[in-house]
C-alpha cells in the first residue's frame, strides 16, 4: 500500500503564498476532515529547539505556523501551539522561546493558544521497542490530535532532523539529555526516537522546507532555500521524501533505518505516492549534509582500554571556540554525563567521559561549540 506525500512549491515566507501551499497540501492528502474533525483540539508540535530568530532556519517559521493555524481555525478546529525546547521546561523559558522565535505574535494574530502547562505525565507505550514508558509534556493529554510541524534541517549528530525526530520534543526539557545518556549508541537512540513517534502518533506531519538548514544543524547550520512544503499522514514516509530532496540517502539516516526495520516504511519510493509538484522541482545536489557521526569502529575489535583512547583520537568530538564563547555555561548544564567544567567562565571538557551526544553543540546560544571530525572518520563515513 502506498502512502501519500504531498510536495508543494513555495519559495518565500509570504503569508498568502504559504497559506495557499498549506491548503493545497491538505487537498493533496485527501482533505483536512479525513484527519481532524470540526470541534477537535489539535496540538501543533513545532520545532522550537531554542530561542532563535526565524531567519536562522533553526525553528519552524512563524509565518508557516500562523498559516497552518489559521487554516485549521477556519475549519472549526481549536489550535494549541507548543514544544519543549532544550533547557529547563518552565513557563519563563517557554515565554522567551515563543517570543524570540516569533511564535507568540503569530499565535496572537490568529487566535491560537500557546501552551504554558509545564506539567508532565507518563505515556504507556505498548508498541515501543525499547521505551515502554515515556515521560511527556502534559499538553498531549489536553488535545485530541497532534500535528508534527518540523523544519527541514540536517543534524550534526543524527544526520537529519525531520518529522520523526521532531516528536522528541514531547520529552520535557532537560529530561531529553537523559535519553542521550541512556542510549549512547546511535542505533538505540534512534530506536528511542522512533518509539516516541510511535507513541505520540501524529495524525498529520508538515515540514517547513521553504528555507531549510544545511550543515551543522539543528542550530548552528546555514539557512538554505529548498522551496518545499512537505506533508504526509506518515512522518516516516515524509522523512524519506525530504531526505531524498536534499540528496541524502534515506538509508543513511538512523531514524529511517529503524523505521525500515520495523516495517513503518520501505525507505524508498516503492511505498510512496507523490502528489503535487514534481519532486525534480526541488531535488538538490549541493545541500551540505554533515558526515555520519559515531561509527564505533573499534567496538569488539580492540581491548576496552584501547577503545577509549582510539575513540578519542578518531571519533568526532566537541571543540569549544573560546573567542565566540560568552561563558553562559548552558553547555555544562545540558551535558548528560556532566563532563564539562566551567573554569574561569570557559568550558573545559573531559573527553574520556563524553558520550558524543552533542547537546552542548545543539544548545550553545553563541555557536561556540564546533564538532571536529577527524579525517579518518570523514573517509569512513563515505564508505
Ligand atoms: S554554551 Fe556556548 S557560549 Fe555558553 S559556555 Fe558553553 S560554549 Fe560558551
Ligand atoms: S561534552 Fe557535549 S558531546 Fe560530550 S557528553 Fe557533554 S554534551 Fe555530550
Amino acid at each position: 500500500m502506498e502512502t501519500i506525500v504531498s510536495l508543494v512549491e513555495c519559495r518565500e515566507y509570504n503569508y498568502e503564498v504559504v497559506k495557499n501551499s498549506i491548503i493545497k497540501s491538505l487537498e493533496n492528502l485527501g482533505g483536512l476532515d479525513k484527519f481532524i474533525k470540526k470541534g477537535e483540539t489539535v496540538l501543533l508540535k513545532l520545532n522550537l529547539i531554542m530561542r532563535k530568530s526565524p531567519d536562522s532556519a533553526a525553528t519552524t517559521h512563524p509565518i508557516f505556523t500562523k498559516a497552518l493555524a489559521e487554516v485549521l481555525i477556519e475549519n472549526g478546529i481549536n489550535v494549541v501551539i507548543g514544544d519543549s525546547p532544550g533547557g529547563p521546561y518552565n513557563e519563563r523559558m517557554l515565554r522567551l522561546v515563543y517570543k524570540g522565535c516569533g511564535i507568540e505574535e503569530a499565535a496572537q494574530q490568529v487566535g491560537a493558544k500557546l501552551n504554558y502547562n509545564t506539567n508532565t505525565f507518563e505515556i504507556k507505550n505498548e508498541d515501543g521497542l525499547i521505551l515502554k514508558n515515556i515521560t511527556a509534556i502534559e499538553v498531549l493529554n489536553e488535545v485530541d490530535k497532534v500535528i508534527s510541524v518540523s523544519k527541514l534541517k540536517t543534524h550534526g549528530m543524527m544526520t537529519f532532523t525531520g518529522a520523526v525526530k521532531n516528536m522528541f520534543g514531547i520529552v520535557p526539557g532537560i529530561e531529553k539529555a537523559e535519553y542521550h545518556y541512556r542510549f549512547k549508541q546511535y542505533e538505540s537512540f534512534s530506536n528511542a526516537l522512533v518509539d516516541i513517534c510511535v507513541a505520540v502518533k501524529p495524525v498529520l506531519s508538515f515540514m517547513d522546507g521553504i528555507v531549510g538548514m544545511e550543515g551543522d544543524g539543528p542550530t548552528a547550520g546555514t539557512p538554505k532555500e529548498v522551496g518545499a512544503v512537505i506533508a504526509s499522514e506518515s512522518p516516516y514516509h515524509l522523512d524519506v521524501a525530504a531526505t531524498s530532496i536534499i540528496g541524502l540517502k534515506p538509508s543513511k539516516v538512523p531514524t529511517i533505518q529503524r523505521s525500515i526495520e520495523r516495517g513503518l516504511c520501505k525507505g524508498n519510493f516503492d511505498d510512496i505516492e507523490l502528489k503535487g509538484d514534481d519532486i525534480e522541482t526541488f531535488t538538490m545536489n549541493d545541500f551540505f549534509v554533515p558526515e555520519a557521526r559515531s561509527i564505533d569502529i573499534f567496538d569488539g575489535r580492540v581491548p576496552k582500554f584501547l577503545k577509549g583512547i582510539l575513540n578519542n583520537l578518531f571519533e568526532p568530538k566537541p571543540v569549544f571556540k573560546y573567542k565566540k564563547c560568552i561563558g553562559c555555561s548552558d553547555c555544562a548544564k545540558s551535558c548528560p554525563p556532566k563532563v564539562i567544567d566551567m573554569v574561569e567562565k570557559r568550558p573545559v571538557v573531559n573527553l574520556d567521559g563524553c558520550i558524543r551526544c552533542f547537546c552542548c553543540h545543539e544548545l550553545c546560544p553563541a555557536e561556540a561549540v564546533h564538532i571536529h571530525r577527524p579525517l579518518l572518520m570523514k573517509f569512513l563515513s563515505k564508505l
